[in-house]
């Protein structure tokens, strides 16, 4: 059988390493990225100069080969599910890379969508000018590499665990940073008053000039079509050489809206993570469980979750069916110097059926919560 798995990211790599370890079904992975797999999570390390793009590449070279896994890097523009066959942008396969000439197309037996996520954008006036982008591709960091050379300022639209990571890669370079967050305190959607307070304080403490309840309203540019500046929500302007949009992400499937596959958000699955056409599976960023469970989301944009997924789609392309069972939520992030762990559920209120227990250090750069719910007396 033949497996060809679109993505190169920790889901489809997953899902690759899983079927070759209970079969010997042909695999291909596809991905216009990057040539390897890489670790997504430490792309800012790249532009602070801690790692080198082979540093965060988990497996060696010649791991794929050993494991006759083959790589194809090249964009797919299209799919026909009726006929089983990618097919590969043109203008794409024009590049050198790598592994090799790319493919006019490739037919599959089972396929593997494993497409990961895109950039928000909202609509903003100027927002396709250069020097304007967000933060997720290997791609991402190449042109923040070559844009925010000799900048005086950059602005970064949106307080959510990325622009924060953008943030510290500007930091780490001297480069003076102003945050626009639309919220009232650091990422107060999710953390409770106290911890959004605590990262607000780190925020601005580590120099960054962060503007909260402020939104953007436009990006201004210059007669060659690049950023000069912005101007807030409450109308004051801001010059500045780069634009980081870092308002979220969502799953990058809008190329295949009109091609038969069900999607709304995502691709829809169910439990098993087959989508709405035989044969084809949908995991990591990209998919969207037609079933929420208790205490999760349909769409979770997060690696450990990803990489379950690609497990979960390997049993099953291997004929074992095993259904997706994340457990219970946990998730973790860095703040500057402030390291995050969740466990479980965290409003960011508390309600009459919660007892809550909060720690925080003097330095106000430590703290606990604990959640449980209240026995209820009969
Ligand atoms: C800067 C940053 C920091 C992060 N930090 C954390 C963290 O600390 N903790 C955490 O849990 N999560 C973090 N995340 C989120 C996490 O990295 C993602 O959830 C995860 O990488 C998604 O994996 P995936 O396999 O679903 O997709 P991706 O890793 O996005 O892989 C999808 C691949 O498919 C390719 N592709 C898509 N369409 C096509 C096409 N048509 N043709 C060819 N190739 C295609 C893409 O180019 C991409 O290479 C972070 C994300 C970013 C951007």
């Amino acid at each position: 059988m033949k497996i060809v798995i679109l993505g190169n990211g920790i889901s489809g790599v997953t899902a690759a390493r899983f079927v070759r370890k209970m079969s010997n079904h042909e695999i291909i992975v596809i991905s216009k990225e990057t040539d390897y797999f890489f670790s997504r999570t430490a792309l800012m390390y790249l532009y602070m100069g801690h790692m080198r793009l082979k540093d965060v590449q988990p497996y060696e070279t010649a791991f794929w080969q050993k494991n006759r896994i083959q790589l194809i890097r090249g964009e797919v523009s299209t799919i026909d599910f009726h006929e089983k066959i990618l097919h590969f942008d043109p203008k794409f396969r024009a590049q050198e890379t790598i592994l090799g000439a790319t493919p006019s197309s490739v037919s599959y037996d089972k396929l593997v969508l494993a497409l990961g996520s895109a950039t928000n954008k909202f609509g903003w006036p100027g927002q396709d000018l250069d020097r304007v982008q967000g933060l997720y591709s290997y791609q991402d960091v190449e042109s923040m590499e070559k844009t925010s050379q000799d900048i005086s300022r950059a602005v970064i639209v949106g307080g959510g665990l990325i622009g924060i990571e953008m943030a510290e890669m500007f930091h780490s370079r001297h480069i003076p940073v102003t945050m626009l967050v639309r919220e009232s305190n650091y990422w107060d959607m999710v953390l409770p008053p106290e911890e959004s307070k605590m990262v607000g304080r780190q925020i601005v403490e580590h120099g960054i000039d962060l503007r909260l309840a402020t939104g953007l309203k436009e990006i201004k540019g210059n007669d060659q079509g690049q950023a000069t500046g912005v101007i807030t929500n409450p109308g004051d302007q801001i010059d500045c050489e780069f634009v980081g949009l870092t308002a979220g992400v969502h799953p990058n499937i809008r190329w295949l809206k009109e091609s038969g596959i069900e999607t709304d958000r995502g691709i829809l699955v169910d439990e098993y993570l087959q989508s709405s056409i035989k044969d084809v599976y949908a995991s990591g960023d990209c998919a969207q469980m037609r079933t929420t469970r208790a205490g999760r989301r349909n769409i979770e944009a997060v690696w450990y979750t990803g990489r379950m997924m690609g497990e979960v789609v390997a049993h099953n392309l291997c004929g074992n069916q095993v259904a997706y069972d994340p457990g219970i939520w946990f998730n973790s992030a860095k703040f500057f110097d402030i390291e995050y762990q969740v466990y479980g559920q965290v409003p960011v209120e508390s309600s009459e059926k919660l007892e809550t227990i909060y720690w925080e250090g003097d330095d106000g750069e430590k703290s606990i919560r604990l959640i449980f719910e209240k026995i209820q007396k009969e």
